[in-house]
C-alpha cells in the first residue's frame, strides 16, 4: 500500500490545455471521413448478410456476443497501448490516437464535452481495415458468414466503446443508460474509476469491462509490458507519468505476483501443510 502511494506522489501530470489543443482541423476532417466510410461499410455488410442462406438467428446472436467480448479486449489492448507506449509528439499516431488517452487522465470530464465526431472518429478510423476485410469475405458457407458477422459486430462494439466510456464519466446519463450501467451490460462508472486512479495501470477495458477482472487476475498487462521492455528497452508510461514514476512502477510490478499465482501458492501451502506437520497421534502410536 505504501509503495502505491509513493508512486502516486511521483506521477507527473501533463498539461491538459496543451493536450486538448492537439485536436487540429486536419485530424477532425480525417475523423469525419473515417465515420462516413465506417457507416457505409457496416451498412454494406448488413445488406450482404441479410437473407444469406448460410446465416441464422443463433449464428448471428453468437457472433454479436463474441464480438462484444472481443471488443472489450480490443478496447483494453488499444487503451493500454495508448496509455503506456509512445508520445503525443509522434507523427500521425501521436496526435490522432495517443493524445486523447493522455488528455483523458488529466481531464477526465473532457470526454463528456466532446461531440459525436471527436468521441467516435478515432475508433472508426482504427476499425476501417477490419470493416474492409469483413465486406470482402465470400459468405459462401456458414463459417464465412460467422467470421464476417463476428468482425462486423466486433467493430460495431468498438465504435460504441467511446460512447459507453463517455457515459461512464457523465454525472447524470440518460435513465436507460444508468440502468444498463447498474446491471453491468455496459461500462459502469464505479468499475471504470479503478482505472482512473494514478498510476493508471489497470482495468483498461472500457466497452463493458467484463474482461478487466480475469486479465488482472493473470497480470496480463504487466507481463505484456515486461515482454515489450525486454524486446525494445522502452520504459512503460515514461511519457505519460514521467520517468521517475514510470521506473518506480516497473520495480513495484516486478515485485508483485499475479493474484492467480498468489491464490495457487496459498492452495499449495494448504494442501502440503498436513504432510509437513503430521497429527501428534501418529507419532505416539505404539509400533506393532
Ligand atoms: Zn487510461
Ligand atoms: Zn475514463
Amino acid at each position: 500500500m505504501k509503495k502505491t502511494n509513493e508512486i502516486k506522489n511521483k506521477v507527473r501530470l501533463q498539461d491538459a490545455q496543451v493536450l486538448a489543443g492537439g485536436y487540429s482541423p486536419a485530424i477532425r476532417a480525417m475523423e469525419i471521413g473515417a465515420i462516413v466510410s465506417f457507416i457505409a461499410l457496416e451498412l454494406f455488410l448488413v445488406y450482404r448478410l441479410y437473407n444469406n442462406p448460410h446465416g441464422g438467428p443463433w449464428l448471428l446472436l453468437g457472433a454479436v456476443l463474441l464480438g462484444y467480448l472481443a471488443a472489450d479486449f480490443v478496447s483494453g489492448f488499444v487503451h493500454w497501448m495508448g496509455d503506456t507506449w509512445g508520445s503525443t509528439e509522434m507523427p500521425i499516431l501521436g496526435k490522432a490516437l495517443i493524445r486523447p488517452f493522455r488528455e483523458h487522465h488529466v481531464d477526465e470530464k473532457a470526454i463528456t464535452r466532446h461531440d459525436f465526431v471527436e468521441t467516435n472518429g478515432n475508433n472508426c478510423l482504427i476499425s476501417l481495415p477490419v470493416a474492409v476485410a469483413a465486406v470482402s469475405m465470400p459468405l459462401s458457407s456458414s463459417g464465412w458468414v460467422f467470421c464476417a458477422s463476428f468482425l462486423g459486430a466486433m467493430i460495431f462494439w468498438v465504435m460504441a466503446t467511446n460512447q459507453f466510456h463517455k457515459w461512464s464519466h457523465m454525472d447524470s446519463p440518460p435513465a436507460i443508460i444508468g440502468f444498463l450501467q447498474r446491471v453491468h451490460l455496459i461500462l459502469p462508472p464505479a468499475h471504470h474509476r479503478i482505472h482512473h486512479t494514478a498510476p493508471f495501470n489497470k482495468y483498461y477495458c472500457i466497452t463493458v469491462g467484463w474482461l478487466n477482472w480475469p486479465l488482472n487476475l493473470v497480470h496480463f498487462f504487466p507481463l505484456a509490458e515486461r515482454l515489450v521492455t525486454r524486446v525494445t528497452g522502452l520504459v512503460p508510461r515514461e511519457d505519460d507519468i514521467g520517468d521517475e514514476a514510470a521506473r518506480a512502477l516497473v520495480e513495484a510490478q516486478v515485485a508483485a505476483e499475479a493474484p492467480v499465482v498468489q491464490a495457487a501458492k496459498e492452495l499449495l501451502t494448504k494442501a502440503t501443510t498436513p504432510e509437513e506437520a503430521p497429527p501428534a497421534t501418529a507419532t505416539t502410536r505404539p509400533s506393532a
